[in-house]
């Protein structure tokens, strides 16, 4: 799963690790209380690893 802030900083990670990413980088970067339901309206799934996204 990935969630980009609005600020354009990308997150990566399982659901249940982006959460907690998302939430801490709203309360440190923002200053801003993020909610779980917050994460999961703005995360989207990604299959690709970026580093191999050019391959096959
Ligand atoms: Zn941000």
């Amino acid at each position: 799963m990935e969630v980009t802030c609005r600020c354009g900083y990308v997150m990566r990670g399982s659901k249940s690790e982006l959460i907690e990413k998302v939430r801490e980088h709203g309360r440190s970067a923002h200053q801003l209380e993020v909610t779980p339901a917050q994460v999961r309206a703005l995360w989207r799934m990604v299959d690709d690893p970026p580093a191999n996204a050019a391959k096959s």
